[in-house]
């Protein structure tokens, strides 16, 4: 048994920063993780997958010559890409973030923790307790849907897709949401031959249909097989995977890619213990991250977006909540979102469906990023488009979209006026560059307007 005033269980990018930030700040901080220091974004996550993005939009990019600049004839090749990935992740070796995390002060203990209460986690045969804190950012794991037979067949998760160096001829990816068709382009640049398999009517389910419809067409366009609403009545094994739909259609491939959500294993980290249902899909937790007396939880766990910059938020008011410092809690009106697709998908705060449901009086805007000048001049690749979701009664954003080349970039202004509740007055009388992609949003807010 040994004590300590914090015990940071799981360092995912939250945890680990939070984990430095309490250790920096004079406590005692022991830090545990049974895989990688870092978590999931650095190693199989964000960064690899958006260098793989990168790679097989220069692809797309190149393919784009012939109808605007010329000729250009393009041979992909995975190798240097794979090189690349591993020189990236350190061959998926977290030295680096382990000197890191020690350099701040805090002790690593490796292994599976599983709480024991309160201010107790067990870990590989210790039992540390805490005097202030335990905080929890174990994350979430592929969840695999219970399809017969899939059990049986071995599977690429997320972490097999990133870690290969050889390419499958033909991949059949299971869900349809943000990194099931991210994975599903970047292959399919690559030239393998992509079926997606989505069980829901669209792609990106929770987005606005106007996002999921985009997309759907682009990944065709480019010779992808979108199925949506498909519900699998048969999974076969042979030298390939085979799938039979309900609607009869057939889907095949060398290799099945399991991207159907992620869930948190309640149970392996003893939720129990603090009194917490382990069959649940989350920690509950309050505006300052507290799930209990003397237990914090922040990232994916907590279900407010499997995202690396919200793990890293609710770790900035965790950490200032178990250090006594007065801060405002945590809000989930602005939470921005971006599949990076070509085109990117941005996002944030409530859908046009999400702002009827919750009865608010809702004015949309509309505009097609082809229509307007910067559009017209990108000419190639120039889909997208610009949906703002408006409160009327408040004269607010309270949700937008922008999907197009620069989706993500310009979710930047849209997340401000929806976090800061900049009146649509404001945003009208500002001043959009010419000719920019974010002029649209100019457009968007005319189509409003004109709405009223
Ligand atoms: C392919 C892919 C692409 C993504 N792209 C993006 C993106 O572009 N942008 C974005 O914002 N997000 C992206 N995400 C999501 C992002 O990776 C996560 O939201 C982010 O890692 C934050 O997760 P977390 O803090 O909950 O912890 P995680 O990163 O999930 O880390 C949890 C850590 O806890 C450890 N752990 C778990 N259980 C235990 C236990 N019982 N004992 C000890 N240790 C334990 C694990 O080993 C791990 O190191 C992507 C995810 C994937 C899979």
């Amino acid at each position: 048994m040994s004590d300590c005033d914090v015990v940071v269980l799981g360092l995912g990018p939250g945890g680990e920063d939070a984990a430095g930030k309490l250790a920096e700040s004079g406590l005692e901080v022991v830090a545990v993780d049974s895989g990688l220091v870092g978590g999931e974004c650095p190693y199989w996550g964000c960064i690899p997958s958006k260098t793989m993005i990168r790679a097989a939009n220069l692809l797309a990019e190149a393919r784009r010559v012939n109808a605007m600049a010329g000729s250009a004839s393009v041979t992909p090749d995975w190798s240097p890409l794979a090189r690349h990935i591993r020189e990236e992740t350190d061959d998926w070796n977290d030295q680096v973030a382990v000197e890191r995390l020690q350099g701040r002060g805090a002790r690593l203990v490796r292994g599976h923790g599983r709480l024991q209460g309160r201010r107790a986690v067990e870990v590989a045969g210790e039992l540390l307790r805490a005097r202030r804190a335990v905080l929890i950012d174990t994350g979430t794991a592929p969840w695999v849907p219970p399809v017969p037979g899939l059990d049986e067949l071995s599977y690429w998760t997320n972490r097999q897709a990133v870690e290969t160096d050889v390419l499958p001829r033909s991949l059949v990816v299971l869900g349809g949401g943000a990194i099931g068709v991210e994975l599903a382009q970047v292959f399919s640049r690559f030239g393998v031959e992509l079926s997606v398999v989505e069980v829901a009517e669209r792609l990106l389910s929770m987005e606005e249909p106007e996002s999921s419809d985009l997309l759907a067409r682009v990944l065709r366009e480019e010779g992808v097989a979108v199925h949506c609403g498909a519900q699998i009545t048969r999974l076969t094994s042979g030298p390939e995977i085979g799938i039979e739909l309900e609607d009869g259609s057939k889907v095949r491939g060398e290799k099945l890619l399991v991207a159907a959500g992620r869930r948190p294993d309640l149970a392996a980290i003893g939720a129990g213990t603090i009194g917490v249902d382990e069959k649940g899909n989350s920690l509950p937790t309050d505006e300052h991250m507290r799930v209990t007396d003397g237990v914090w939880a922040i990232g994916d766990v907590t279900g407010h977006g499997a995202f690396t910059h919200m793990s890293l938020y609710q770790a900035a008011i965790a950490v200032d909540d178990i250090l006594g410092r007065d801060r405002p809690g945590a809000r989930y009106h602005a939470v921005p979102r971006v599949t990076f697709t070509d085109p990117e998908i941005g996002a944030v705060g409530m859908s046009e469906r999400e702002a009827r449901r919750r009865g608010l009086s809702v004015r949309t805007g509309y505009t097609s990023l082809a229509e307007s000048s910067r559009g017209a001049i990108h000419r190639v690749g120039n889909a997208g488009f610009v949906k703002l979701v408006a409160d009327d009664r408040r004269r607010v954003l309270v949700g937008a979209t922008s999907a197009g080349p620069s989706g993500g970039e310009m979710l930047g202004l849209l997340t401000l006026a929806v976090h800061a509740e900049v009146p649509l007055e404001q945003l009208e009388a500002m001043i959009y560059a010419y000719p920019t992609f974010h002029r649209a949003i100019q457009a968007a807010l005319d189509d409003l307007a004109r709405g009223e």
